[in-house]
Formats: structure tokens, C-alpha cells, sequence
């Protein structure tokens, strides 16, 4: 007889097979118990067959990898902690010192800063590439070149680069592209079908829906490329929390309906700030004048118009210059007098957010000077009424005087 503690770790129940509910199962583990000696020795992490450890994964994250590599139409997938190590996972899968890793001007800020810091410790050089002029790109491919970053629409300025002529333009030249697609979230557009060899997308913005959870994906069709990035994922240690997981793919199911609800709200309040007379500029690739609309259109399925009608999809994301009469301080009034938007980073929750930026800092200067003259405003757009939303602005802009 064993005692009590013993057969309480130990215990003969298991629950009867067959059971089925809406939401898949929760398995959480380091330790992954294998039947016999022979079962441990013959493990294969690699194509996910069974279960070895943890970090390799559960039935849980096997089944969210499944999801998200269906959701953004690729074969394999691989799951990270956050958005920036989905980023990190594929420079550290991808390059070796003597190489060079090209990245778009307007790109995510943490993916230049990596290339600035550890890529550059480590020997690899990079070079920052206007997104909206393929030949700028095109002149900069060269033999060092290993990896091309791709962003659709650039991260705060919202430019929507002609993402298949770019993907064309480096698959010529046999660099491998690597896309960040959080922004379209695997609805607005399909970034392999535009061209892309690796997606990648922070399942912390629309696939969490809650700003309460950071993860990342990196999917590819390629199993070779796949292999890679896996081979990296592992030595590394990227280890993702099961219950994040339970959440994201408790999110998934109103991903699509959520996606539409932020687009649509964003492209109310949008049209409505344009007309403001402290606004100068709007950024948002499904407006008429914003720049690269019509790539979003070619893309994104825009319908020719501009606005709320036009059709297609973008997410509920978009930015303002305000008139240069207005200093920093001023549009610091503006978002502190905000009560509904409230001040933070990140985005693709249900609470309406905005972040001022110093664009003219963010640009690399070798590019000319940067187009846009003025504070910049980034919102993201909850799922609050947008008529409350839209009054918490009106009043806002009354605090500019
Ligand atoms: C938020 C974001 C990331 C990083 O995601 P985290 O999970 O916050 O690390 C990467 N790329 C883009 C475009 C993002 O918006």
C-alpha cells in the first residue's frame, strides 16, 4: 500500500475519453510523461508526432498553431512570447555575421532597434529602405543581403507599400522576405498570397482581442524555412504560457467580427476628423490621398471608393497630423484631455487608445526630409460606441482653443 500523498500524485483515475465542448482542452506542461524507454528515445520533436517537452509543445499550443497557420493560409507555424520575438526568432534563424538584413523605413521602431543592437554586436549590418519606392530596395539588395523586411501599412505613418512588387523584386534576387502582417491579422489581405516567404503576426493585438496577453506566430509554407526558424525556436528557449494560449484561441472564433467592428468605427471617426480644421493630414491606407491607397485597394479589395463605403478591409488603426499651428504641448492637451482613448501602446483591445508621436524622429534622415510637418496622432480603435468615441474627441479638440 502507498501512502495517501503517493496516490494522490500517482492516482489510477483518468476521466472517460469522448469528451467534447466548444472550446478545445487546456494541457499545461514542462514534463511530458512518456509511456516507456523506448517511446523517450525514439521522441521527435520536429514533426510534431507526440509530445516531448514543454517548451516543444502541448495538445493546447499544437492546436493554436494549427489555427493561426489556417488563419494566415501557411503550413507550419511556430509560437513565441511576443510579437518582437516572432521578429527576433526569424534574424536569429535567418543570419550570420557577414550578412545583411534590409528593413523598411517605416517598419515596427523594436525590429530597427534589434538590428541596432544585438544584430549589429553580432556582426550583421542592416540598411533602412524607403517602403514606398521599390527601387530604393532594389538598389540596395546585395550579395550580403539575406533577409528583407516587409510591413503593410508601415507601423504609425500607415504608408501601404505595393507589397507584391516588393515580395517580386527580392524573389528575383532569391532573398528571403519576411512580412510583418499584424495589422492585417490574417483577414485584410494574405501575405503569402502577396508574396511573402515567412508571416509573422503579434497575436497580442487582434487575436487576443484583450490587451491583457503577448504572443507571437511565425507561419510559413516552406518546410525547409520552417525547419530553421524551428531549429532556432528551440535552442533558444522561447517557451510560450499555456493559459495564454486557452485565451487566444477562446478569442479566435469572433476574430473575423471584431476585425470589422474596429475597421468600420475607425473609418467613422476618420472621416469625421478629416473634416476638423486642426487636422491637416489623415493616415489611413482606405482613404482617398493617404499615401499608398491605391496598393491597399489593389490588396485589401477596396471597391474604388474612399472612406467607410470603400469596401475591402483594414484594421481599426489609423493616425492624424495636426495642423503645424499646434505644438507638441498643445497636442499633449489634446490626448491628456481624452477620456474614452486612453494614453498606451499596443493595440487591437476592446479600450480605444492613442499614442502622439515625433514622426520627424522616427524617420532615417538619409531618406530627405520627412513628408509629414506636424505632431502625429495614433489611434486605435476600440469597440466602444462610436458616438461616444467621436464626442470624447469633439471635446478633446474644444481643449486645443
Ligand atoms: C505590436 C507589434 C509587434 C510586437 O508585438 P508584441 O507582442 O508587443 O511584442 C510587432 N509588429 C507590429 C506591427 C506590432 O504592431
Amino acid at each position: 500500500m502507498s501512502k495517501p500523498i503517493t496516490d494522490l500524485i500517482h492516482h489510477p483515475y483518468t476521466p472517460p475519453a469522448g469528451f467534447s465542448a466548444p472550446q478545445p482542452g487546456v494541457f499545461k506542461a514542462s514534463t511530458v510523461i512518456f509511456p516507456n524507454v523506448a517511446a523517450m528515445r525514439a521522441r521527435d520533436w520536429k514533426q510534431k508526432v507526440g509530445y516531448t517537452y514543454g517548451l516543444h509543445g502541448t495538445p493546447t499550443t499544437f492546436t493554436l498553431e494549427e489555427r493561426i497557420a489556417s488563419l494566415e493560409g501557411g503550413k507550419h507555424c511556430i509560437l513565441v512570447p511576443s510579437g518582437l520575438a516572432a521578429i527576433a526568432n526569424v534574424a536569429m534563424a535567418l543570419l550570420k555575421s557577414g550578412d545583411e538584413v534590409l528593413i523598411p523605413d517605416n517598419a515596427y521602431g523594436p525590429n530597427k532597434a534589434l538590428a541596432d543592437g544585438e544584430l549589429k554586436n553580432w556582426g550583421i549590418t542592416h540598411q533602412i529602405y524607403d517602403a514606398m519606392n521599390p527601387a530604393d530596395l532594389q538598389a540596395r539588395i546585395g550579395p550580403k543581403t539575406k533577409l528583407v523586411w516587409l510591413e503593410a501599412p508601415g507601423s504609425v505613418s500607415m504608408e501601404f507599400v505595393p507589397l507584391p512588387q516588393i515580395a517580386a523584386i527580392c524573389r528575383e534576387r532569391g532573398v528571403t522576405t519576411a512580412l510583418d502582417s499584424t495589422w492585417s491579422a490574417g483577414i485584410a489581405f494574405n501575405g503569402f498570397d502577396a508574396g511573402a516567404d515567412i508571416v509573422v503576426h503579434a497575436l497580442t493585438k487582434y487575436p487576443s482581442g484583450g490587451g491583457d496577453v503577448l504572443m507571437g506566430a511565425i507561419v510559413t509554407r516552406d518546410d525547409k524555412l520552417h525547419l530553421a526558424l524551428k531549429l532556432t525556436h528551440m535552442r533558444v528557449g522561447w517557451g510560450i504560457g499555456v493559459n495564454d494560449a486557452e485565451a487566444i484561441l477562446r478569442s479566435l472564433p469572433s476574430l473575423e467580427l471584431r476585425y470589422r467592428a474596429h475597421d468600420m468605427a475607425a473609418r467613422e471617426l476618420a472621416a469625421w476628423l478629416q473634416g476638423r480644421p486642426e487636422v491637416s493630414r489623415l493616415l489611413h491606407p482606405a482613404f482617398e490621398g493617404s499615401p499608398g491607397h491605391q496598393h491597399w485597394q489593389a490588396l485589401c479589395g477596396g471597391n474604388g471608393g474612399s472612406g467607410p463605403g470603400a469596401g475591402g478591409a483594414a484594421a481599426g488603426l489609423f493616425s492624424v497630423v495636426f495642423d503645424e499651428r499646434f505644438g507638441t504641448g498643445q497636442v499633449d492637451t489634446f490626448c491628456d484631455a481624452l477620456k474614452l482613448f486612453k494614453l498606451g501602446y499596443s493595440w487591437g483591445g476592446p479600450v480605444s487608445l492613442v499614442v502622439p508621436y515625433d514622426i520627424a524622429s522616427m524617420r532615417s534622415a538619409r531618406l530627405g526630409p520627412c513628408p509629414y510637418k506636424g505632431v502625429l496622432v495614433r489611434f486605435s480603435v476600440g469597440l466602444e460606441a462610436v458616438e461616444d468615441l467621436r464626442a470624447d474627441l469633439e471635446h478633446a479638440l474644444s481643449a486645443l482653443g
